[in-house]
């Protein structure tokens, strides 16, 4: 595995590998890798010839309060972990490589994916991650890119983007990867004191009390979000962000649940926001009403 820390030169590689006809994987993190990136690493492996990891803390998507320079950054753990599951380029850009001096040039995408729930509370976020993410695309030429379910709006807005603009390139999106105890993998669940991690679990809990609701047979969008609404209220240390009952294709509100549904929230835990989600795919509901 190579590490490698310039445009120019992941550029000159990527773009030889395609001319030789292999095909490439992406996937871009933030590093502080976890096995939720490993997955999509793995996936990668899987299915393409090259796979680069790109691990840049990408200025753009964080707000002036939000915890860029304090995120969690393990530069060789990283490269071990990354090696462990055979990806061959890690892409390890600093801030004036991806920015420079005058950089002045934004993609954003438009309309409801992008005006709620994490954008409600992070605004500019999305534009900071479309960003970044299209210039990664620019730089590497993937066939294929690696996205987590963990950011369901993320990777439905990353879509949104690639249909729009065109992009020659699958979108991929891999299953969460959970903690034994169901707390969806995080770099962020390290800032979590035990107790607070414990009183994280309010989190997955509450949205699959949602889930078996409607595997009872609720159809009502909102009831199933008042139940998870109530499951967190009710939950010590946890203040609710948003919850959201909503189209797991494209976020819009749902009259009634049915075909792909995401059940979503943000929260707090003390001055930590985490974020988690479960999509399925509701049938129409057979019972009578
Ligand atoms: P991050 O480093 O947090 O920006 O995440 C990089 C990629 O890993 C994104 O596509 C995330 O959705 C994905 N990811 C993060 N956590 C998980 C997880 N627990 N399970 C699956 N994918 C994840």
């Amino acid at each position: 595995m190579e590490i490698i820390k310039k445009v120019s030169e992941i550029q000159g590689i990527c773009l030889q590998a395609r001319q030789e006809g292999k095909s490439i994987g992406l996937v871009p993190t933030m590093g502080y890798l976890h096995e939720g990136h490993l997955s999509l690493a793995r996936a990668a492996r899987a299915e393409n010839d090259l796979v680069v990891m790109s691990i840049f803390v990408n200025p753009l998507q964080f707000g002036p309060r939000e915890d860029f320079a304090t995120y969690p950054r393990d530069m060789e753990r990283d490269c071990r972990l990354a090696e462990s599951v055979g990806v061959d380029y890690v892409f390890v850009p600093d801030g004036e490589e991806m920015y420079p001096q005058g950089y002045n040039t934004y993609v954003e995408v438009l309309g409801e994916v992008t005006e709620k729930m994490c954008a409600r509370s992070r605004p500019g976020h999305f534009r900071g991650v479309t960003t970044v993410v299209l210039k990664l695309f620019n730089i590497v030429q993937p066939h294929r890119a690696y996205f987590g379910q963990k950011d369901a709006q993320q990777a439905i807005v990353i879509k949104k983007m690639v249909a729009d603009l065109n992009l020659p390139l699958k979108i991929v999106t891999c299953p969460i990867v959970r903690e034994a105890d169901g707390l969806a993998m995080s770099s962020r669940n390290t800032y979590l004191s035990p107790e607070e991690r414990r009183q994280a679990l309010a989190l997955p809990r509450a949205l699959a009390a949602g889930r078996e609701l409607i595997e009872r047979g609720e159809r009502d969008p909102r009831k199933v979000r008042e139940k998870i609404l109530e499951a967190l209220n009710g939950a010590p240390g946890v203040r609710v962000d948003y919850v959201e009952v909503c189209s797991g294709r494209d976020l819009s509100e749902l009259g009634v649940l049915e075909g792909p549904v995401l059940l979503a929230a943000a929260v707090y835990v003390g001055k930590t926001r985490l974020i988690d989600n479960i999509d399925l795919e509701v049938k129409p509901c057979c019972a009578p009403c």
